[in-house]
């Protein structure tokens, strides 16, 4: 963790959660998180899309901000099942996940789409949080540092700068698997990923970008991984849907 980056912690509910579950987890945040606004430090929770509103009231007032999972490439018009980055702004989101390895396995989403979609969610007014990792099979033919570059190159949006854009490394391995990257590992990805980024879009940008980790982070090991010099906040799955893993995750990052 670096003083010049503010840290960023995510919640991706992913497709979990009814209307109670949301507003309970949600009202639970609140309260935890009323004077959040004081600490020098951006949380953001983005749950399943019909409960983006749900979410947002619930959490008026701490400071706590919502983001989508997902977003159309398009602005609107004929993407049934789609939803524009345009209306994710209108309703709130300050935050777009995009490229999440679920998307890109599930949905067969390549880097050429993830990258339209970082772009629209930019375009509309919101931060792109662009995810890349590798699978298990390719960090033990030693492709890691190499795959994430592929992947960073191809689905960083071209007006990628440090207010409009944030990089996810989630190796593939680690997600949802209770597996956590070692620290070793994760600061020599985050270091190469800062590395390309001083290449593409030039030195001032790429030290004031953050470069969240994400992968089984768990209030026991975020302290450690939170405070690696090129680790500047996670993306947390499992542990953001409970307030207080939550809270504990958000606490190692003050
Ligand atoms: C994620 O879905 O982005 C994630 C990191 O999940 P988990 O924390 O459950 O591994």
């Amino acid at each position: 963790m670096s003083t010049i980056r503010r840290p960023l912690i995510a919640g991706n509910w992913k497709m979990n959660g009814l209307k109670k579950d949301a507003t309970k987890l949600a009202s639970n945040l609140a309260k935890r998180m009323i004077n959040i606004n004081k600490l020098k430090l951006d949380i953001v929770v983005c749950p399943p899309s019909p409960l983006l509103g749900l979410v947002e009231n619930a959490l008026k007032g701490s400071g706590v901000k919502i983001g989508s999972q997902d977003n159309s490439y398009a602005k609107s018009g004929a993407y049934t099942g789609d939803t524009s980055p345009l209306l994710l702004k209108n309703i709130g989101c300050s935050f777009a996940i995009v490229g999440h390895s679920e998307r890109r396995t599930i949905h067969g989403e390549d880097d050429k789409i993830v990258k339209a979609k970082a772009e629209s969610a930019i375009d509309a007014g919101m931060i792109a949080i662009v995810c890349v990792g590798e699978t298990l099979k390719q960090r033990k033919a030693g492709r890691a540092i190499l795959t994430n570059r592929k992947q960073l190159l191809g689905s960083l949006p071209k007006q990628a700068t440090a207010k409009n854009t944030v990089i996810a490394y989630e190796p593939v391995w680690a997600i949802g698997t209770g597996e956590v990257a070692t620290p070793a590992q994760t600061q020599e990805i985050h270091a190469s990923i800062r590395a390309e980024l001083v290449k593409a879009i030039g030195e001032k940008e790429a030290f004031k970008i953050r470069i969240l980790y994400g992968g089984s982070m768990n209030p026991h090991n975020a302290k450690e991984l939170i405070s690696l010099p090129d680790v500047d906040g996670g993306l947390i799955g499992g542990a953001s849907l409970m307030a207080s893993d939550f809270w504990a995750i958000t606490e190692a990052a003050i």
